[in-house]
């Protein structure tokens, strides 16, 4: 989900929790920190809180919400200055060449989480972000709360997945609900600008539960006019598990019904035309699925039950676990597998 280094440091501060704040800690569901898909869910020391401006990923800094919208049943766009620090240390300061997030703070309670800046730094010096709240979720509440003018308090750059320019041929990406926001940042600040001569696939298959809680036309717009434009170098499959009767909105490619499955995968990949190609049906056998061996790799963001079925379980302190689920019984292994 998040780098090594990021992981050590959260279960460094995790061990200087007072006894007040442990107490706290264990009043929030499990259920809850699932639905919010992280496992990351701390309290800060004092100490740690400051409002000088400081690049460092470990303190937080005060910021202004610009704009806030309504983006679905449950959804907000939230656009919040970034911070003068963000701007200064942008051109020398390794982090942002990641795909990266923040951790916002709710001052109210003193407890924090990670949300991704959809295009980063964008060319007006703010960030804008993708924000679900949760029943039980206190973070998201509170941003929800939030109106224009009122000081937000946030940390990072936190690396979450670093990019590398020609590592890939392949990459796909797989997400559910808001779990497409990284996605949608790697979209803006690499697929978006990436060269002639890069060869790299890409393909974004996301799934919501309902067409009213996909991420709304200002998000899916560019992806579906990029993907139409450009179907060699992107390709982008969305998933509702219930139409409920609706069409397919105009933002997004025609909407298919039910979850991301195995056979899903295969044909998004191409492998499913090898398996009735006529060899297998005269030989009664699979033909080599992929000639040219080719680097692949897939990205995983989504519900934790999601991530399991895709991928397998993540692992203890937040690692990775071994390769399972459906990626797993395809035969790809953990260089081939990143759950986010
Ligand atoms: C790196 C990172 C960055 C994040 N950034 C943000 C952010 O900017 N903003 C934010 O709000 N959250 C963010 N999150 C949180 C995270 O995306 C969500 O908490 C998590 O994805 C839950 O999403 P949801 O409730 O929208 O999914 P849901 O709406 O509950 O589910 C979405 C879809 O997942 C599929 N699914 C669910 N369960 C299964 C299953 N068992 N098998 C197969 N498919 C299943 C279904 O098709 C469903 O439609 C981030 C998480 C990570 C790891």
């Amino acid at each position: 989900m998040l780098s090594k280094s990021s992981r050590l440091w959260y279960r460094n501060v995790r061990r200087k929790k007072t006894i007040k704040q442990k107490r706290l800690h264990a009043l929030q569901g499990r259920e809850d920190k699932k639905k919010a898909g992280f496992s990351i869910y701390f309290f800060l020391d004092d100490d740690l809180s400051s409002t000088t401006y400081s690049i460092s990923p470990r303190v937080f800094v005060a910021s202004k919400l610009l704009s806030t919208e309504l983006s679905g049943p449950n959804s907000k766009l939230l656009k919040i200055a970034a911070p003068p620090s963000f701007l200064a240390a942008q051109q020398s300061t390794d982090g942002f060449d990641s795909i990266w997030s923040v951790c916002i703070k709710d001052d109210d309670i003193q407890v924090e989480r990670a949300y991704t800046p959809l295009t980063g730094v964008d060319g007006d010096g703010n960030l804008l972000f993708w924000i679900k709240k949760y029943p039980k979720g206190e973070v998201g509440r509170w941003l929800h709360s939030k109106i224009p003018g009122d000081s937000i308090e946030m940390r990072g750059p936190l690396k979450t997945w670093r990019w590398e320019e020609g590592a890939y041929d392949e990459v796909v990406m797989i997400s559910g609900g808001t779990g497409i926001t990284p996605f949608i940042q790697l979209f803006n600040r690499v697929i978006l600008k990436t060269t002639p001569t890069s060869h790299t696939r890409f393909t974004l298959l996301h799934s919501s539960r309902l067409p009213e809680e996909l991420p709304p036309p200002v998000l899916l717009d560019p992806l579906t006019r990029f993907s139409k434009a450009n179907p060699d170098k992107f390709k982008f499959h969305v998933f509702v598990d219930d139409k409920g009767g609706s069409i397919s909105p105009p933002h997004v490619p025609p909407l298919k019904e039910g979850r991301i499955t195995e056979k899903d995968l295969k044909s998004c990949l191409g492998l499913e035309k090898h398996q009735n190609a006529w060899w297998t049906r005269f030989f009664g056998k699979t033909a080599p699925q992929d000639e040219t061996p080719r680097r692949i790799l897939f990205l995983v963001c989504g519900p934790e039950a999601m991530v399991g079925t895709i991928a397998g379980p993540y692992g203890r302190n937040l690692s990775q676990g071994p390769v399972g689920g459906i990626l797993g019984s395809m035969g790809y292994s953990s260089d081939q597998v990143y759950k986010m």
